[in-house]
């Protein structure tokens, strides 16, 4: 097939690759100077889309996606599909699609899960919106850059699971990060509350796979001085995401808010840029009730 794509960065240049790889035609553009094996390099995101049977895009935010889309829907011959993996906000997912219909292309919002290393292992999970046709011409690609899609229903679906999943994410890793601080001011072996905590009703991926406390559970951007991984301004975005979808939808979200001021204070004056979201645990580690 012949593919266009769109924002080769951190995640994109290794998705590019390996659709390459797989022996698909890929014209790729990115406003930075960056080369990835096997893609053929252009000048504009439109010279990408012309006469693709797929465009990916996978972009910063919402409105450079907005911006993106204005000029390379036009540029697409009807019928082809425009996979969009970037995470940005619901509003701008349906809103392109809704342009993409207009001009007869099938558009599927499928952010990712999985971060840089799934993006290279070709091991992304892919939350999808879009009609079933459009699903299903672009299940191909979701099976090479990644090894399970789920289709979770019309446009913005997608970015909807994506953002519900990662608000759970950000507030189960305060939950476990403030239980931990809380076990060592009572006087209690982190291993202990590990061993009772992952096989009890507190139990949680936050705990059990990705464990905040170094030494303790299975290897985790805690036992790596909390380099990401999934860096805290990352979680950040994708928790002002849900309260922009929250505010929106007229939905009660407490928990999501505070978890969202939590990760702001964390990343903007608490030292959190550049470390693991879990890092939150030696920021509680350090403080006292207030
Ligand atoms: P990145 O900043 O490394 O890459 C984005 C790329 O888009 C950059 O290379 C940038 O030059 C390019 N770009 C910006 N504007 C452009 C334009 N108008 N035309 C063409 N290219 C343009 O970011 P990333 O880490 O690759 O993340 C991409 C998306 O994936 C984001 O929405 C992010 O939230 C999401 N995501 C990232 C991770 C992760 O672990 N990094 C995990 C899941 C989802």
């Amino acid at each position: 097939m012949k593919i266009g794509f769109i924002g080769l960065g951190n995640m994109g240049n290794p998705m590019a690759a390996n659709l390459a790889k797989a022996g698909h035609d890929v014209s790729g553009f990115d406003m930075a100077d960056v080369t990835v094996p096997g893609v053929t390099m252009v000048g504009s995101g439109p010279e990408a889309a012309t006469s693709a049977d797929i465009v990916v895009t996978m972009l910063p935010n919402g409105q450079i996606l907005r911006a993106v889309a204005s000029e390379i829907i036009s540029a697409m011959t009807p019928g082809a599909v425009w996979i969009d993996c970037s995470t940005v906000d619901v509003d701008s997912a349906r809103a392109v699609a809704e342009q993409a219909k207009e001009a007869d292309v099938l558009a599927v919002d499928a952010p990712v899960s999985g971060g840089i290393g799934g993006a290279a292992a070709g091991t992304l999970t892919f939350m999808a919106g879009g009609s079933d046709a459009a699903f299903e011409k672009a299940s191909p690609l979701f099976d090479i850059m990644g090894q399970k899609a789920v289709h979770c229903g019309e446009s913005g679906a997608g970015q909807a699971a994506k953002i519900c999943n990662n608000m759970i994410l950000g507030v189960t890793m305060i939950a476990t990060c403030e239980a931990f601080a809380l076990a060592d001011k009572l006087g209690l072996d982190r291993q202990k509350m590990f061993d009772v905590v992952s096989t009890s009703s507190g139990y949680s991926w936050t705990m059990n796979a990705y464990c905040p406390a170094p030494g303790v559970g299975p290897a985790s951007p805690a036992d790596n001085d909390y380099q990401p991984g999934f860096a805290a301004e990352l979680m950040l975005k994708d928790l002002r995401l849900s309260q922009q979808a929250a505010e929106s939808s007229d939905a009660d979200t407490p928990m999501g808010q505070i978890a969202t001021a939590l990760y702001e204070q964390f990343v903007e004056s608490e030292g959190g840029l550049g470390k693991d979201f879990s890092a939150m645990l030696p920021r509680f580690e350090k403080r006292n009730r207030s």
